[in-house]
C-alpha cells in the first residue's frame, strides 16, 4: 500500500491533473490512496469570499462565479462529452450549496469558525470528486473516499486535533473493505465526532495523507508537489538552493517548523511513529530524485542541512523590576498565551529574571498584547511590570541539522555572516535539541540573510558579488568588458560569481535583479529611467543584496559625496574617482571609519598609478609594522607622456592635445598640467602612510604660466598653451643643456609634501621612465637605502579598469 498526496499546484488545472493520473498509473502497488488538495488557490479564494460575505460585501459574488467557471471548465476538459452531464450536474449542485452558505453569511453579516470550515471544505470536496471521476474514465480502478467520514477530530475549527483511535479504525475499515485499487480522498478536511465540518490547518492535506499512511501501515508516503524535494532553502528565495536527497525525520520536522512550507509540520509525527518513509517528489519533473525522509539521514558530511524562515513574526516581551524573585510570572505568561490559542514559535535567550521574550505570529500580536496586559493588570498598575512590549515586521531565520550539536563555531559563523551583511539580529535562540539555531531579524532583511547564509554554508565557497556601477565612459565601459570576458574564469578559478545589477551614466540608470547582460548593456541602459544619484543609492539599499559593491567610475564630486550613504549601509565602495580621498581630511577619515564600522571595504587603488598595486603595497607595509620615511614618485602618466613626447620638433599644445585624445589626461587636462592631479595622489599616499595632510599643505611648483593657470575652460587653456610655446621650449632646452630629462616629481618626507617639474640626470631611477609609466620609490625603515620600487603603466582606461577589477576581487576574498 502506498499513499500519494498531490498539492494545489499539482492539481491546479486539467493539464496538471493528467500528469497526476500518469504518476498514479505508473505506481506499482496493490493499493494506492491518492490524497488531493483543492485546485491551487481555491482555498484562499474561499476564505476571502467568506470574509467579504461576512462583512456584507457583495464582492464575494464574482469570486463564486470564478470558482464555478474554473471547476466546470476543468470537468469539460477532462471528462468525455457523453458522460459529462452527470459530473457537471453534481459539481454544479455542490457549488449551489456553497453559494447558499455564503449567502447566509452575507445576510446575517457574520461567519462562525464552523461555517468557515464548512465553506472551505468545498475546495477539496470538488477537486477529489472531479479527479476520481476522471481516473475512473481513464480505466483506473478508483473509488472516492470522503475524508470527513474517516478523519475524526475534536470540535475546534481552523486547526482541529485528530482523534487517532477513531480515525485509524475508520481508515482501516474503509480501505480494507474497498475492492478498488485506487482510493481518492480529499485532504485537509475532517469532521468532529458530532459530524461538524473541521479542517486540519492550512497546508493540512499533507497531514491527511500522513494520517492515512500511518493508519494503514503504508510502505511509503509520497508528497507530490511543485518542487523537486525539500531544498537547502526555499528555492523561490534562494536561486542556488538544491534539493536535499536524504534527510532525517527530525531535520525535516525542524525545517518545516521553521517555515519550509513544502511539508506541513504535523505531517511527520504519524509516519515517524510507524517508521514509514516520506518521499517528496515533483509532479512536473517526476524523474527527479526528490527528497527521501527517513529515520537516519546521510548527511554527506554536512552539518547544516537547510535554512528556513518564518515571515510575519512578532516579538512580545514582558519586563519590569517586579519580575525578579517572584515565582510563577513566566508560568502565568505562557498560560495566558496558550489559553488564548497563541502558539509560541520561539523563546529567546533574552528571557531572564527581569524579562521574558517570545516570538509569535504577527497575526496574534494584538490579541496577545491585550491578553497579557489584562492578565498582569495588577502588577502593571503598581509599576512592578511594564505593559507588554510588541515589535512587528520581523522574521525568524533558522539553520537546521542533526549534526550541528557536535560542531563548534556554527553560530559564530552564522552571526558573523549576518553581521558582515549588516543584518541586525533582534534575538537569538537555540533549540534544546541543538538541531537548530535561530535568529529574529527584520522582515526586509530575509532575502539577503537567506542568500548570505546559503552562500556561507552550501555554495562550496562560491561567492556572489553584486555590483552597482556608476559611470560607463572610457574606464567604465572597459571595466564592463573585462568582467564580461573574465566571468567564467572568475567563477571557475576564483569561485567568484560577479553580477552587475545596476548601471548608470549621467543620463539614465537601469537595474536588473537577475544581472544585466553585459553583451548589450548599452541598449539596456538607454532604456532605463532618468539617472539620479540619490535614487540610485536608494535602490541599491532597498534591493538589500549581500556583498553589494558600489563602483564609481566617474570623476564627479557629487557622486563622491554619496559614498558615506553606501558605506553606512554596509555596501562596499570601489572608486577610481580621487575626489573623496583628496578632499578635506575629515571626509577621508569619516569614510575610512564608516568602512571599518560597517565592515564594508572602501577601496581606491586606482587613485594612484591606475592598475599598479601602489596603495595595496603601502597598506601591507604599514600593516606589517614598517614605517614610511620618504616617498618619491612620478605619478602622472599624463605629464610623463607629455614630457617624454615633447621636444623642439613639436609644439607643447599638440603634445597635450594628443595626450588628451589618447585618454592619458583627465577630461579637463588642466587638472593634470597644473599639478593638481599629482597633488591629490601624493596626498592620498601621505594619508595612507598615516599623515593628516591637507591639499593646501602641499607645495606646488607649477611650470604653467600664470595665464594658463587662470583659464577656466579647455578652449582658453589650449589657446594659452599656443601663446606660451617659447616658455615650454625654454624648459626643454634647459634640461637638454644639463644632460637631463624633465619629469614631474612628487615627494613626501617628514610630514611635508611637494610636487613640481624637475630636471632628472642620467642614472637616476626616474630617467628612463617611458611613455605614460609611473614609478614610486618607498623608502621605509626596512628599505632605508634601496627603496622598494613599483613601476609600470600608470594611466590609460584599460589599466585603470583592471585596477578597479582587482579591488573587486580583493573584496571577493575579504
Ligand atoms: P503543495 O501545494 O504542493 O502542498 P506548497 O506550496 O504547500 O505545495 O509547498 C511547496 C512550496 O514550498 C514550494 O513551491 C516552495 O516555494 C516552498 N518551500 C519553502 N521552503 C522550501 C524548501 N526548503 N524546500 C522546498 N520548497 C520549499
Ligand atoms: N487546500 C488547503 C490549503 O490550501 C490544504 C492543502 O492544500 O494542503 O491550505
Ligand atoms: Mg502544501
Amino acid at each position: 500500500m502506498q499513499v500519494l498526496k498531490f498539492g494545489g499546484t499539482s492539481v491546479a488545472n486539467a493539464q496538471n491533473i493528467t500528469l497526476v493520473k500518469n504518476i498514479v498509473s505508473d505506481t506499482k502497488s496493490d493499493k494506492i490512496v491518492v490524497v488531493v488538495s483543492a485546485f491551487g488557490g481555491v482555498t484562499d479564494t474561499l476564505l476571502n469570499a467568506s470574509l467579504l460575505a461576512s462583512k456584507q460585501d457583495a464582492a464575494y459574488k464574482p469570486m463564486v462565479k470564478e470558482l464555478e467557471d474554473r471547476h466546470l471548465s476543468t470537468v469539460k476538459s477532462l471528462i468525455n462529452i457523453n458522460v459529462q452531464s452527470a459530473v457537471l450536474s453534481k459539481v454544479k449542485s455542490e457549488l449551489n450549496t456553497l453559494e447558499t452558505l455564503l449567502e447566509g453569511a452575507f445576510l446575517i453579516g457574520e461567519i462562525t469558525p464552523q461555517l468557515s470550515d464548512k465553506i472551505v471544505s468545498y475546495g477539496e470536496l470538488l477537486s477529489s470528486y472531479i479527479i476520481c471521476e476522471y481516473f475512473k474514465q481513464e480505466q483506473l480502478d478508483a473509488i472516492h473516499a470522503d475524508s470527513r467520514a474517516l478523519i475524526i477530530t475534536n470540535n475546534v475549527n481552523g486547526k482541529a486535533t485528530v482523534n487517532f483511535d477513531l480515525t485509524n479504525a475508520n481508515c482501516n475499515t474503509f480501505i480494507n473493505k474497498a475492492s478498488q485499487k485506487v482510493i481518492v480522498a480529499p485532504g485537509f478536511i475532517a469532521s468532529s465526532e458530532k459530524g461538524n465540518a473541521t479542517t486540519l490547518g492550512r497546508g493540512g492535506s499533507d497531514y491527511t495523507a500522513a494520517i492515512i499512511a500511518a493508519a494503514i501501515d503504508a510502505e511509503i508516503l509520497q508528497i507530490w508537489t511543485d518542487v523537486s524535494g525539500m531544498y537547502t532553502a526555499n528555492p523561490k528565495w534562494v536561486k542556488q538552493a538544491k534539493a536535499i536527497p536524504h534527510i532525517s525525520y527530525e531535520e525535516a520536522m525542524e525545517l518545516s517548523h521553521f517555515g519550509a512550507k513544502v511539508l506541513y509540520p504535523p505531517t511527520i509525527q504519524p509516519v515517524l511513529a510507524k517508521g514509514i518513509s516520506i518521499e517528496i517528489k515533483n509532479t512536473f519533473q517526476p524523474a527527479d530524485q526528490g527528497t527521501s525522509i527517513t529515520k537516519n539521514s546521510t548527511s554527506q558530511g554536512k552539518t547544516v542541512r537547510g535554512i528556513s524562515h518564518i515571515a510575519n513574526t512578532a516579538l512580545l516581551s514582558l519586563e519590569g523590576p517586579g519580575m525578579v524573585g517572584i515565582p510563577g510570572i513566566s508560568k502565568r505568561f505562557f498560560e495566558v498565551l496558550s489559553q488564548s490559542d497563541i502558539s509560541v514559535v520561539l523563546i529567546t535567550q533574552a528571557s531572564s529574571e527581569h524579562s521574558i521574550c517570545v516570538g509569535i505570529s504577527a497575526d496574534d500580536l494584538d490579541k496577545a498584547v491585550t491578553m497579557v496586559n489584562s492578565a498582569f493588570e495588577y502588577e502593571i498598575e503598581r509599576g512592578k511590570i511594564k505593559p507588554a512590549i510588541a515589535e512587528k515586521r520581523l522574521a525568524i531565520i533558522a539553520l537546521v541539522g542533526d549534526r550541528m550539536k557536535s560542531h563548534q563555531g556554527l553560530s559564530g559563523k552564522m552571526f558573523s555572516t549576518l553581521g558582515k551583511n549588516n543584518v541586525n539580529i533582534r534575538a537569538i535562540a537555540q533549540g534544546a535539541s541543538e538541531r537548530n539555531i535561530s535568529a529574529v531579524i527584520k522582515e526586509e532583511d530575509v532575502k539577503k540573510a537567506l542568500n548570505a547564509l546559503h552562500e556561507q554554508f552550501f555554495e562550496e565557497n562560491i561567492k556572489q558579488l553584486n555590483l552597482f556601477v556608476m559611470g560607463v565612459g572610457n574606464v567604465g565601459s572597459k571595466f564592463l568588458n573585462q568582467i564580461h570576458q573574465q566571468k567564467k574564469y572568475l567563477k571557475e578559478k576564483l569561485k567568484l560569481n560577479i553580477r552587475v545589477i545596476g548601471l548608470s551614466n549621467s543620463r539614465t540608470m537601469f537595474f536588473d535583479e537577475d544581472g544585466i547582460s553585459l553583451k548589450d548593456w548599452e541598449e539596456q541602459l538607454q532604456s532605463g529611467q532618468t539617472a539620479d544619484k540619490h535614487k540610485f543609492f536608494e535602490t541599491v539599499n532597498q534591493l538589500n543584496y549581500r556583498n553589494s559593491i558600489f563602483v564609481d567610475n566617474t570623476a564627479s564630486a557629487e557622486v563622491s559625496k554619496t559614498y558615506n550613504a553606501y558605506l553606512g549601509n554596509s555596501i562596499s565602495v570601489v572608486t577610481c574617482n580621487k575626489i573623496a580621498c583628496s578632499s578635506v581630511f575629515s571626509n577621508y577619515q569619516e569614510l575610512k571609519e564608516l568602512a571599518r564600522t560597517f565592515n564594508a571595504p572602501f577601496l581606491f587603488e586606482t587613485n594612484v598609478g591606475a592598475g599598479l598595486p601602489i596603495i595595496d603595497t603601502l597598506k601591507h607595509l604599514m600593516a606589517s609594522g614598517d614605517k614610511i620615511l620618504k616617498i618619491q614618485a612620478v605619478l602622472s602618466g599624463s605629464l610623463n607622456f607629455v614630457f617624454n613626447t615633447f621636444n623642439d620638433k613639436v609644439t607643447f599644445h599638440d603634445v597635450v592635445k594628443e595626450a588628451q585624445e589618447q585618454g592619458y589626461t583627465e577630461p579637463d587636462p588642466k587638472i593634470d598640467l597644473s599639478g593638481v592631479d599629482v597633488m591629490r595622489k601624493i596626498l592620498i599616499l601621505a594619508r595612507e602612510s598615516g599623515s593628516l595632510l591637507e591639499i593646501e599643505d602641499i607645495e606646488n611648483h607649477s611650470f604653467l604660466p600664470q595665464e594658463s593657470l587662470a583659464t577656466d575652460n579647455n578652449g582658453d587653456f589650449f589657446a594659452s598653451l599656443v601663446r606660451n610655446e617659447p616658455h615650454f621650449q625654454q624648459l626643454y632646452k634647459d634640461a637638454i643643456d644639463n644632460g637631463s630629462k624633465l619629469k614631474y616629481v612628487a615627494q613626501f618626507e617628514e610630514g611635508k609634501a611637494s610636487v613640481g617639474l624637475r630636471q632628472i640626470p642620467k642614472g637616476h631611477d626616474f630617467y628612463t621612465l617611458e611613455g605614460s609609466d609611473n614609478i614610486v620609490l618607498f623608502y621605509t625603515e626596512r628599505y632605508p637605502d634601496q627603496p622598494m620600487i613599483i613601476k609600470g603603466a600608470g594611466a590609460g582606461a584599460d589599466v585603470t579598469a583592471s585596477g578597479i577589477f582587482a579591488d573587486i576581487i580583493r573584496i571577493g576574498n575579504f
